[in-house]
Order: structure tokens, then sequence, then C-alpha cells
């Protein structure tokens, strides 16, 4: 049988053979009021300094600083006061020896000048609002060139790469490319994904319980955890156990355009599990078997040259496997350089039995002011979705590991976007 002439693969593997037959989709441009979370498709090369013209970090005035270069307590020097700058200001006339002008934060340093007093140097406590222009200051301290300037291109320098494409944008990168100018930056088309629910026992959430019907739970977390991962989710009407129905759904999908297809349910060794057998018979199956906990029926193939993943039925296992191996997928295709979650290293709280699979255990995070505890938030059962609401985190614990004592060190995935 099937099942024996193909070996379980480890998680790595199994990781390794789905990412690599999955392709960057191709690029579009957004605006930057919606590229929050996109994927640069490309490098951001700056077209400008930033900032673009030397200015004053404070408010102050704008000197030459070798006119105090010799400034103390028992050395006052005056410096008589030619004029004043605001933000936004531009083309100030140049100061000469002995003068300063007054200056506000962000406004461009006049020709000549090559330093800032702040105001509170000059002896003055209160904001500047409303006060007239000084005839003079005074200046007790000594000042260097370039103090409480902002050099040109002192933040970015026109020509060099800002941003590198496969970066998730984030709030400051957005604040970025707006510095930049970039009003539409490049980026990865999403991924549509859909999302197919099998089983005859599902309902809709909008239905009452009768026996033996549960609610879709997977279509919604998937949905959400797609969204999550940067996906366009897409969930199709839910399956029933039956050839027709999983094979029709596949072909809803592929015609729908769907760039990965991910179901639950219908993968695993019981005799209404249809999802591995239509992706047999009218598809292509890669493998359908890893060594992971929770999760291990766990296919993957294609179906009409639409990628495809089939989780496991049980709502835990699907957003363990979801986590695993759908969102690696997706930051492929939408061209992210980073796949993977990065792992912090935690101590386990307590001891922790395993069972040689690779495993993750849901969990929760403290910090003991040296590193990170790991306990587990509950019932590891696959079964149990609150254990997996408490958890925010899960422990990773390595394949072949049985035993585990408090004090060991072991890798943990905060959840989420993280
Ligand atoms: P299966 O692999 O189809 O046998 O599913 C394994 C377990 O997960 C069964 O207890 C199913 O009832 C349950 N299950 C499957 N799909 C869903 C779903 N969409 N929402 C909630 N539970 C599900
Ligand atoms: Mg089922």
């Amino acid at each position: 049988m099937h099942e024996h002439t193909q070996p379980t693969l480890s998680v790595a593997a199994a990781r390794e053979r789905l990412v690599s037959r999955l392709v960057p989709l191709s690029a579009e441009s957004v605006p930057l009021a919606r590229a929050l979370g996109r994927v640069l498709a490309e490098d951001v090369v700056a077209g400008d300094d930033l900032p673009p013209f030397a200015n004053a970090s404070m408010d102050g005035y704008a000197v030459r600083a070798a006119d105090l270069a010799k400034a103390a307590d028992d050395s006052v020097v005056d410096l008589t006061v030619v004029g004043d700058i605001a933000a936004g200001g531009a083309g100030a006339t140049p100061i000469a020896s002995g003068e300063a002008m007054r200056i506000m934060t962000g406004a461009p340093l006049p020709p000549g000048a090559d330093a800032v007093v702040p105001v509170e140097w000059t002896g003055s406590n209160s904001a500047m609002v409303d006060q007239a222009l000084p005839s003079s200051i005074e200046v007790a301290r000594p000042l260097s060139s370039g103090d409480f300037v902002r050099a040109a291109g002192q933040d970015v320098q026109r020509g060099t790469v800002v941003l590198e494409r496969g970066r998730r944008l984030r709030p400051p990168d957005i604040a970025m490319l707006a510095a930049l100018g970039v009003e539409a930056p490049r980026v990865s088309q999403r991924p549509k994904v859909a999302i197919l629910s099998t089983g005859d026992e599902l309902i809709e959430p909008g239905q009452s319980l009768s026996p033996g019907r549960i609610r879709d739970a997977n279509g919604f977390g998937l949905q959400a955890a797609v969204q999550e991962a940067g996906g366009e989710p897409w969930r199709l009407p839910i399956a029933a156990d039956t050839e027709e129905s999983v094979h029709a759904r596949f072909r809803h999908a592929v015609q729908g355009s769907a760039s990965l297809v991910i179901s639950s349910g219908g993968v695993s060794m019981g005799a209404f599990d249809y999802v591995r057998h239509v992706l047999e018979t009218f598809g292509s199956l890669e493998f359908w078997r890893v060594n992971i906990r929770p999760g291990k029926p766990l296919a993957f193939g294609s179906f009409e040259d639409v990628p495809f993943i089939g989780l496991p039925g049980n709502p835990v296992s699907a957003l363990v496997t979801f986590e695993v191996f759908v969102r690696p997928a997706l930051a492929r295709m939408a061209g992210r350089q980073e796949l993977t979650k990065r792992a912090i290293h935690a101590r386990l709280a307590h001891d922790l039995e395993s069972d040689g699979r690779e495993s993750y255990l849901r969990a929760n995070l403290s910090w003991d002011g040296g590193s990170y505890l790991a306990r587990l938030s509950g019932s590891q059962d696959s079964g149990v979705l609150s254990s997996m609401i408490a958890a925010d985190a899960f422990i990773i614990v390595p394949a072949g590991a049985r035993n585990l004592k408090a004090g060991e060190w072991v890798e943990a995935w905060p959840l989420g976007e993280g």
C-alpha cells in the first residue's frame, strides 16, 4: 500500500520540498496608503538625500561655530541677530562672522552657518512663540561645527538601497517610502488562497447544532490565518465527504484563479477521507505524511498546476500545520526573503514528554529576568482549541526527543506575525 512505500518526511524536508515547488507571484504597484504588510518586489533606491538639506535639530540660533570656540561663563560672546528662519523657509541670506539667525527645528541652515545654539543656551527658558526677535544674543558655552545640525544625507544618501526586495512593509518602511516620494511601491501580488473545509459533519457558524454536527471552525480560522499572513483568503463552500463534491470544489478553486488551495480534513486514513484520493486520482500527490505533532497527515501536491496543501481536520492541527507549512508557502509566493519565523530560546519551566515526532506544543512564555521560561498552556490533545487560545507561543520539540527536563533549553515560536 502507498502508506508503506512512502516514508514519513521530516518537517524540514517536507517544507523544503513544498517551498521549492512554489514561485513568487508577479508584481503590482499599490498606493502607499494600502501598502502595509505587502512585500516589496524590488529594491527601493533613494532618489533624494534625507534630510534633503542641512537643518536645525533644535530651536535656537544658527551661528558660525568658530565665533563661539572660546565662549565660556567668564568670556561671554555677543552675536547680532540678523533674521529669522522658520521650518519650510528657504533661500535665507548668508550670515557673517559675529552674526546669528533665529532658526526653528527642521529649517534649513543659512549659508555661512555651521552650527545651532539651542535657545536654552541663550538664557531663555520659555518657548519662542510670539516672542519678538531679539537684536542680539549672549552665549557662554563653546560649540563645534555641526552641533545641533542634521547634515544633508545624514539619514539616507541618495542612490543607496534603503529597503530590500522581499521585505514585508511595516509602518516605519511606509514612512520612509513617503519621505522618499515613492507614492506607489512595487509589491508582489497577494496570493489568492482558496480554503476548503471538508466533512459531512460540518455546518455553517450561523446554523444550530444537531446530533453529530459541528460548526466549521477551520474555514474561518484558516481564512483569518491567511489574511494575517498577507494572503487573500477565499473560503469555498464546505465539501461533503464524496469524491464528486471534493473534486468539484478543487475545480471551482482553479477556475477562480486561486494561486494556492488549502483544505482541512479528509487526508487521514478514514473511510471517507477523499481529499488525498482526489488529489492522487485527478491531480498529483507529492507527499502526504510528515513527522509532526500535531498534524501527521498532511498532503502536498497540485491540481491543474495549482499547488495544493491538505491540512488535517482538527482545528489545532490545521492551525499548527498552517504555521509550519502554509505561512512559509505564502511567504515564498510573496517573494519574501525570510520564509520561516525566527525562533527564540527559552527554558522549560517543567519536565515534558514527547512522542518522538517534531512537536509544536501550545505554550506560554514569561520572562524570568535572564531568559524566557516556557510552560504548556493546557491540554495538548489536538481536539482542544482552548489551550491554543491560551497560548502565545509554540515550544518546538525536535524529532527524536522524548523526555525533556525542567530548565532545558528549547526553541519557541511566538504566535502570529510577531
Ligand atoms: P478528518 O481528518 O476529516 O477525519 O477530521 C479530523 C477531525 O477534525 C474530526 O473530528 C473532524 O470532525 C474535525 N474537523 C474536520 N474539519 C473541521 C472543521 N472545518 N472545523 C472543525 N472541525 C473539523
Ligand atoms: Mg472528515
